[in-house]
């Protein structure tokens, strides 16, 4: 895994940066190699279905599986989860470097028993898991009783775009709600799992009022992400021009330092983030 730490003081001093430089920059990135995505948190991922009733309208995963005809579009990914058998009795073994799971789906009630197979093969044979959810509490209750020994071998990273509810529910239709989020990520705080957050993508014009939440019960990192807005669905297409400008150099110089100083020390920054602002 490469994760560039990005520091406060890097970060002011990219912003005396004249936007020429940037520009350059951007020029210079476009011909070399980075790691992005979900490369920046794992080696390599596992997953049991494709398809997620949670419905988000900047999903990734779905956005790629209608490009590749896997799905029709939002709604078919939303309503037609395919689950692969194979992958959930397959006899794991130990992988180099960490396993992110799941990333084409979700963990919620129907899908639990069956991740929570796949995940005890993985950590059986002692492979390190970063978990990654817009978590359900009842499911990271049953996970952090049952993994409770493997605790050590697992990281959780729970997506949190947004405070605001209104905000979530118009772009995570079927996801649970802020409170539940911040529930979950002090359940698994409170039996001693590693946390960790994901802004990314950040939703509204107050990430910062996220993280002043969070921070206390995150043991690891808060990453910040911009929103990808290449082949949205058409569902996120609207939504995303009337707020793009969230996801300016502009929005992000004006909150960085306050996002910074409010993270103690654990703020990283998405690839998005480090490229908008010139700072690879
Ligand atoms: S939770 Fe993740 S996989 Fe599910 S729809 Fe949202 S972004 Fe896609």
């Amino acid at each position: 895994m490469n994760s560039k730490i990005i520091s406060f003081r890097n970060f002011k001093e990219i912003k005396k940066k004249p936007t020429k430089k940037t520009i350059e920059t951007k020029k210079i990135r476009k011909t070399s190699s980075r790691t992005s995505g979900t490369k920046e948190w794992a080696s390599s991922n596992i997953n049991i279905q494709q398809g997620c009733k949670n419905g988000c309208k900047y999903c990734y995963a779905a956005r790629m599986a209608i490009r590749f005809k896997r799905c029709e579009n939002l709604k078919d990914w939303t309503s037609n989860i395919q689950t692969y058998e194979n992958n959930i009795t397959k006899n794991y073994r130990k992988r180099n470097g960490r396993i992110m799971f799941p990333t084409t789906h979700d963990i919620y009630i129907n899908n639990l028993v069956n991740c929570l197979e796949v995940l005890n093969t993985l950590l059986r044979a002692g492979n390190e898991i970063l978990i990654t959810t817009k978590p359900d509490l009842y499911c990271i209750k049953e996970i952090c009783d049952e993994l409770y020994q493997y605790k050590k071998q697992i990281q959780f990273r729970f997506t949190i775009g947004s405070k605001n509810d209104d905000v979530l529910n118009t772009w995570e239709p079927n996801a649970p709600d802020f409170c539940e989020r911040i529930s979950s990520l002090k359940c698994a705080f409170w039996n001693g799992f590693k946390t960790s957050i994901s802004i990314e993508p950040y939703l509204d014009s107050n990430p910062q009022g996220v993280i002043e939440i969070v921070e206390p019960f995150v043991t690891e990192t808060i990453w910040l992400g911009v929103m990808n807005s290449r082949n949205l669905p058409k569902e996120g297409r609207e939504l995303y021009e009337n707020q793009k400008k969230l996801y300016s150099r502009e929005f992000l110089e004006r909150i960085l330092e306050k996002c910074y100083s409010l993270a103690n020390g654990k703020l990283r920054l998405k690839d998005s983030v480090r490229y908008i602002l010139g700072m690879n």
